[in-house]
């Protein structure tokens, strides 16, 4: 088993992605510590991967309140001791809301959950890391983090914002033991679709153009196998990268 006896926290782990990687992650013998918004969803995921004989605890946290971090990371100390992986999973889309008509609602309320919760989660988890020299943080980004019009500004602007921060936090934490990486998926059967509400026909036009070339949608599942490599010692050379998982679609 990979995580044999790693603590491992998710967010945004009630769906998707990271329902997956918290279910791969207990599969692989980590404890895991499953966070979201909706803790209905995140219980019943609890649930089963305790039936499957995993051990994990749900925590109902919105990553974009500084207190419910707080609470999220010592509830997986008080739990399960300390904490040995982090996975910022939780994001939202943004109705593919181009520059010209964007609101500051809706580019604060996606940088909240999509760039400042995952620095302030990586911010806590740094204060238990730098401590014992050890420590890996897994961000979920997207291609929109590297290309210009997979989505909207706001989406787009913030998903670049959690590379620049893999980036910076893999290269100055390196010396201490502690390694930053993140996935930039393409397409991906999720509920994320749930998120756009009322897509901008400009907008949703504009990043539609790309999506003929994208070879198919790709399964959490296939994520998931992403995050346990990059969540491992398997990768224990790999730091301050993107690795994208698209089948293909950024390479054209
Ligand atoms: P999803 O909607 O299925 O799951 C996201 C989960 O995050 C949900 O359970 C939701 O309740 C939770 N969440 C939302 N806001 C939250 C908040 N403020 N605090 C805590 N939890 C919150 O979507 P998904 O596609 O699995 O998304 C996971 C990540 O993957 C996101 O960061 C998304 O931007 C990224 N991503 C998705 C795709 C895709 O095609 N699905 C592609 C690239 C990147």
């Amino acid at each position: 088993m990979k995580l044999s006896g790693k603590v491992a926290v998710v967010t945004g782990a009630a769906s998707g992605m990271g329902k997956s990687i918290a279910e791969l992650f207990a599969e692989e013998g980590a404890k895991v510590v499953l966070s979201d918004i909706d803790l209905e969803k995140t219980n019943s995921v609890v649930q089963d991967i305790k039936n499957k004989g995993g051990l994990a605890i749900a925590v109902e946290v919105n990553v974009a309140l500084e207190e419910d971090v707080q609470k999220l990371i010592d509830s997986a100390i008080q739990t399960f001791g300390t904490i040995d992986v982090l996975v910022n999973n939780a994001g939202i889309m943004d109705n593919f809301v181009p520059a010209s008509e964007l609101t500051d609602e809706v580019w604060e309320r996606v940088f909240a959950v999509n760039a400042t919760g995952p620095m302030r989660t990586t911010r806590k988890a740094l204060s238990i890391f730098t401590e014992k020299k050890s420590g890996i943080i897994v961000n979920i980004a997207s291609a929109g983090g590297l290309f210009g019009s997979r989505a909207g500004a706001a989406y787009t602007a913030s998903k670049h914002a959690v590379i620049g921060l893999t980036k910076n936090v893999g290269y100055q934490y390196a010396g201490l033991g502690i390694r930053c990486n993140a996935i930039a998926p393409g397409g991906v059967e999720t509920n994320i679709s749930n998120t756009l509400t009322s897509p901008n026909p400009f907008g949703l036009e504009r990043t539609q153009i790309g999506m003929g070339i994208m070879p198919r949608i790709g399964e959490s599942k296939e994520i998931a196998k992403v995050a346990l490599f990059l969540a491992s010692d398997e990768s224990s050379f790999v730091n301050g990268t993107t690795i994208t998982a698209d089948a293909g679609w950024t390479a054209y």
